[in-house]
């Protein structure tokens, strides 16, 4: 199914002549979980999203799958349990994006909370997850502990826990989300900023619409309209009503990355500093540590990664794996992201709630703002059942139930990703690719790595195997993910900018041949879209010595 520039600028046409039931502000997890939702229920849709979709906070988090182990402390079992029912519903819907992972917690005699309350917590984890968990929690001593995370601070360890949560890839999940709701005849377009709202009374009647590629607007018209802006609520919130009254309190959230030679764990490690918790996860191709929670009142676009961020997390590194001996020279990158916080009158950023709020603006615009990535699924189902309680009775009676706990890819339910999987030697030799390649391409997409594994030998058969594969990738996301420009492909399409030595550029050139040819690109364009790669690159890192060569 094709998901490209070409469905782009169907949807944009679509958009600024038909008429919806439900216009979505915001391409993030909210935005597209909401998409999906409603377009499983029969509603006309259509959503629109400022820059890429996933670029926002949903690209920037610890990319975890979790009921929330630290939420037990508090007693928020109810929110716990919902998480953990999600999780094991997205290990069906999407097990090619949430792979099940160990999470090591160790005990330090001086750790704020004891050994015997961490087993008890454990307890608790596996039976809110109704046993239903990739596998149950171990008590460890600390000869265990040491065992299994070499490395690991040894002084004061008197033991610890071991249990299951799940990683992802939290920019597909979004993409993957509205894939299945343009299945589901959902309108979508990224790059397409809302920039003013023409109301009738208090009732919003059109969004104006300004394409960020083209520079032309169009407006969208529907009976309802929710946004799903995240850290943007305010700054939206003020642009629909001058009367607007802020309510959100965003935080700003960093991780750094690190290669798996350096950090060479085979279990995410908590780490427990001061009142927070810092995640050690080890991942597919790298290993993310983070994170930091800060206020932050600036516009979320323009959040970055500050030394003192860095020097934090390093920090706690350093403590609990003293002889790695890392350095600021070990990161290989950095993300910062702000948690679309709602202002709860809490003392700290800590406190402040992780809960979401779904709320109504006016007759027919509702807000959805925060939560967690884990249980957007379910919040998506709750918001559309808000905004049809906002619609007529005649008019709800004509949509059906909703319907989400399917696959989000009907190509990789777990039946067909198992078989894959299974397949992996014989697709291997009948390919001839190194199945090292097979399994990393397998694992990412599933069946549909067949298309990946045809373009690599096929169309690219004449670079070299790692240029071809880049460029596989490359060809399959402007086909397949709506993907528009380099900066897509390097940080949300690709692993390439967080994890790659020296962020993949080394394959810049030919992933150019291949936006040449797909999206017809002229000289000035590849140019343009060049530098804006690198200027990028250099302002999400910063915080580095100016002098630092880390591009080619
Ligand atoms: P966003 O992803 O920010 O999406 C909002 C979108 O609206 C943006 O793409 C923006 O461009 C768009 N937009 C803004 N203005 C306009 C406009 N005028 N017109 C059109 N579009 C507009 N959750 C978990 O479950 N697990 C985790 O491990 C986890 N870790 C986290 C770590 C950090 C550091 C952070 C910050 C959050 C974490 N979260 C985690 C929470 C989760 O990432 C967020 O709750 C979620 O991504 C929020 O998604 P969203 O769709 O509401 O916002």
């Amino acid at each position: 199914m094709s998901y490209s520039h070409q469905e782009r600028s169907q949807n944009i046409q679509r958009m600024s002549t038909e008429e919806f039931d439900l216009a979505i502000i915001g391409g993030g997890i909210n935005g597209a979980g909401i998409a999906r939702d409603a377009a499983s229920r029969g509603l006309r849709v259509a959503l629109v999203e400022a820059n890429d979709f996933a670029s926002g906070t949903s690209s920037r988090s610890s990319k975890l799958i979790h009921g929330g182990v630290r939420y037990l402390e508090n007693f928020e079992f109810g929110l716990v349990f919902e998480a953990l029912a999600e999780r094991a519903l997205l290990f069906k819907m999407a097990p090619h994006l949430v792979h099940p992972l160990r999470f090591l917690i160790p005990v330090y005699k001086n750790s704020r909370v004891g050994l015997w309350k961490m087993r008890l917590g454990m307890w608790l984890y596996d039976l809110l997850a109704l046993f239903e968990t990739p596998q149950m929690h171990e008590s460890l001593d600390a000869k265990e502990v040491y065992d299994r995370v070499p490395g690991i601070e040894m002084r004061g360890l008197v033991g610890g826990v071991e249990y299951s949560d799940a990683y992802t890839d939290d920019d597909r999940l979004v993409i993957e989300t509205l894939r299945d709701a343009h299945r589901l005849g959902a309108v979508t377009a990224n790059y397409t900023k809302v920039i003013k709202a023409n109301k009738d009374g208090d009732a919003l009647r059109e969004l104006v619409v300004q394409d960020q590629l083209s520079g032309e607007t169009f407006q969208i018209r529907a009976k309802q309209f929710v946004s799903g802006v995240g850290p943007w609520t305010d700054i939206f919130g003020k642009k629909m009503d001058e009367d607007w009254k802020c309510l959100m309190r965003p935080t700003k959230g960093v991780h750094l990355v690190f290669s798996k030679k350096r950090i060479p764990i085979k279990k995410a490690v908590v780490m427990a500093v001061e009142k927070r918790i810092i995640f050690v996860i080890p991942r597919q191709e790298m290993v993310i540590v983070g994170t930091t929670d800060t206020d932050f009142h600036e516009d979320p676009a323009k959040v970055s990664t500050a030394i003192d961020d860095v020097d934090y997390i390093l920090g706690a590194l350093r403590t609990y794996f003293p002889s790695l001996e890392i350095t600021h020279s070990d990161i290989i990158s950095s993300y910062a992201g702000v948690r679309p916080l709602v202002h709860d009158g809490s003392e700290s950023e800590g406190k402040t709630s992780r809960e979401h709020s779904i709320f109504s603006h006016g007759p027919n615009l509702s807000f959805v703002v925060g939560g967690k990535y884990t249980t957007y699924r379910l919040i998506a189902e709750q918001a559309v059942d808000f905004i049809l309680n906002k619609m007529d009775f005649e008019q709800r009676m004509t949509f059906g139930p909703s319907n989400t706990n399917k696959p989000l890819n009907q190509a990789v339910s777990p039946a067909r990703y198992d078989m894959a999987i299974s397949q992996i030697s014989k697709m291997s030799q009948s390919t001839g690719l190194n199945p090292k390649l097979v399994e990393s391409l397998v694992q990412r997409h599933g069946e549909e790595a067949e298309q990946l594994f045809r373009l690599i030998q096929n169309d690219y058969s004449h670079y070299n195997i790692n240029e071809a594969h880049w460029m596989a990738e490359a060809h399959f996301a402007i086909e397949n993910t709506m993907c528009m420009s380099l900066k897509d492909f390097y940080w949300r399409r690709s692993p390439l900018f967080l994890a790659a030595k020296k962020h993949g550029l080394r394959y810049l050139k030919p992933i150019l041949v291949v936006f040449k040819e797909q999206l017809g690109w002229h000289e000035a364009k590849v140019q343009e879209e060049e530098r804006l790669l690198l200027e990028n690159m250099q302002l999400e890192l910063s915080w580095r010595a100016k002098t630092e060569d880390f591009l080619p």
